[in-house]
């Protein structure tokens, strides 16, 4: 399984689920098997118990699951079905270390964050990863991976240290990350600031990003001098930059994004040798 995580920087709302969705449908379309874990760093252990008011809807999966509306996202983008487990939150995880730690399965080992809640993030997303979605019953090849908040809270520190791990836990040709960050426009000139800054964070907390998706809140696309700004001082090359800017329908975000060549630099990043490009991918 090749995994593409999905992380944040900056601000949260900012549409990395949209970005994870349709980077899914669009490696679906070259005819691999995608599937989605959506990571929530709250202690709730689903959202069922949360306020629609301030969390919004909530949205309920086949297996009665109650959980974040990016799993709906998902579903109707990937055309696949989800389970309650494919909603990972912080509570999940404790509740499942506390009951392991109850039972007596870590043999009198002092119970620790690091490596016992790391590890036990790392086992489930693999677990998870390969659980068919799909009615051919066959295992995915790729899972999008969605880290919800943003890099450098206090709440996603365990998932972002697991993540560091699991990379060399499956291997450079298997894991890919996305980092989605904000770059405001004030009075018509992006800045590139924040993105700096997010990204040095990322690469301190030993994550290195693979594309540095770009959102900017205003219907103008991200300048070429923005774009190698960003390449520049956050030491990526300039296809790895995409701008992502706003659109009048978040099913076009799909397109905007194999515009800029997505598909072409996970083929090569991941080695994806099987997969099939249509005309307009090439
Ligand atoms: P996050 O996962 O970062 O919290 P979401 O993917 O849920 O963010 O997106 C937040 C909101 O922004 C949603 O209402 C979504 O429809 C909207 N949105 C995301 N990307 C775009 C875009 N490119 N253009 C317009 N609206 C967008």
């Amino acid at each position: 399984t090749k995994y593409i995580v999905v992380s944040g920087g900056v601000v949260s709302g900012i549409g990395k689920g949209v970005i994870a969705s349709s980077t899914g449908l669009l490696l679906k379309t070259t005819g691999l098997k995608v599937t989605a874990i959506k990571i929530d760093p709250y202690m709730n252990i689903d959202a069922g118990t949360m306020r629609p008011q301030e969390h919004g809807e909530v949205y309920v999966l086949n297996d009665g699951g109650e959980v974040d509306l990016d799993l709906g996202n998902y579903e109707r983008y990937l055309n696949v079905t989800l389970s309650r487990d494919n909603n990972i939150t912080t509570g999940k995880i404790y509740r499942e270390v506390i009951e392991k730690e109850r039972r007596g399965d870590y043999l009198g080992k002092t119970v620790q964050i690091v490596p016992h809640v790391t590890n036990a993030i790392q086992d489930w997303i693999e677990r998870v990863s390969k659980i068919p979605v799909d009615d051919t019953g066959e295992e995915p090849d790729v899972c999008i991976v969605e880290l919800g908040g943003t890099v450098g809270d206090i709440e996603s520190a365990p998932f972002v240290e697991a993540m560091r791990q699991f990379q060399f836990r499956v291997g450079y040709d298997n894991f890919a990350l996305i980092h989605v960050s904000l770059v405001p426009d004030m009075h018509g000139e992006q800045k590139t600031k924040p993105t700096q800054t997010t990204v040095h964070a990322l690469r301190g907390l030993g994550l290195i990003p693979d594309i540095i998706a770009c959102r900017l809140i205003v219907q103008k696309p991200l300048d070429p001098a923005t774009k190698s700004k960003i390449s520049m001082f956050c030491h990526v090359a300039a296809d790895q930059v995409l701008g992502i800017h706003d659109v009048s329908s978040v099913y076009h975000v799909p397109l905007l994004l194999q515009s800029q060549g997505i598909i072409q630099f996970f083929q090569k990043r991941l080695n994806l040798s099987s997969i099939h490009l249509t005309e307009e991918m090439k």
